[in-house]
């Protein structure tokens, strides 16, 4: 098995996953590019391997069970075990989302990729993470999915949105019931928030930048071994759930 350090970013081809991709890949780790286009996964992994990464293509589609084993397979054979998995793959399932007119099948494409898919590609590759020294489990969630900041009047909570919202507030229960049972593991979970980063998922109207975006997802990449398990960060510290 490789000494190398291995991480597996979902939705690495662009915006935040691939900033977090390229800041891994700066410290000299193997990172695998999980994403579902073939044209754009490799478009980033010659952009990444130019700037000096150590990155591979990993086909993931995050609402694919099939996929899911296969990308857990193909790091298996490229790595031997996972150190990090970034679970980073994330849609808002489209706008306007006001919980009076919204369509149910947006709420399920939300849940289904930020929350199942975080659930899926998380058990398929918890056999090879559990073969690491310091396991680390990283997921993408956002301050609109906070309960108490929704609920605090005046603060800055993004749009009505019944889908995209709710489905990062079920991302952070889950990531709870991770680290409950994970408890006695050396694998520690948890949520990260970005900040309101310029990316496609919202028509680039973010005021930070991909790179900034992706700093809270390295540090809890990198946590020592004492370091929390079960908790919601972003740069400023810990985020109310
Ligand atoms: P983005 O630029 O739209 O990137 C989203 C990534 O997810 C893309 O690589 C996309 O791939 C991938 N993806 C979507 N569905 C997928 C699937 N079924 N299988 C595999 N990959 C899939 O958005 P971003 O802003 O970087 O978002 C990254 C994460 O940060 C998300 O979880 C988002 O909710 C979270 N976040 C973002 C902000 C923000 O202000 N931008 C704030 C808080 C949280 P394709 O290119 O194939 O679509």
């Amino acid at each position: 098995m490789t000494e190398q350090t291995s991480a597996l970013i979902t939705g690495a081809n662009k915006g935040i996953g691939y900033e977090i991709a390229a800041g891994l890949g700066a410290l000299g780790w193997a990172v695998g590019v999980g994403a579902r286009d073939e044209e754009r996964r490799e478009a980033a992994v010659v952009k990444l391997r130019a700037a000096g990464a150590d990155a591979f293509g990993v086909p993931l589609d995050v609402t694919d069970d099939a996929s899911a084993a296969a990308a857990a397979a193909l790091i298996e054979e490229h790595a031997g075990r996972l150190d990090v998995l970034i679970n980073n793959a994330g849609i808002t399932g489209g706008m306007p989302q006001t919980p009076t007119t919204v369509d149910l099948r947006t709420v399920f494409v939300a849940v289904e990729t930020n929350v199942f898919g975080v659930i899926r590609v998380t058990n398929a590759m918890l056999p090879l993470l559990r073969r690491s020294a310091s396991p680390r489990i990283v997921n993408m969630s956002s301050t609109v999915g906070s309960l108490t900041l929704q609920s605090t009047p005046g603060a800055e909570t993004g749009p009505i949105a019944a889908a995209y919202s709710p489905s990062k507030t079920f991302l952070n229960a889950v990531t709870v019931q991770y680290a409950k049972e994970l408890h006695d593991t050396n694998i520690l979970i948890n949520a990260a928030c970005p900040g309101y980063v310029a990316t496609d998922l919202n028509g680039f109207r973010g005021h930070r930048t991909p790179e900034q975006g992706a700093a809270i997802a390295i540090r809890l990449a990198t946590l020592p071994n004492d370091g929390p398990t079960g908790g919601f960060f972003d740069d400023a510290g810990i985020v109310p759930w």
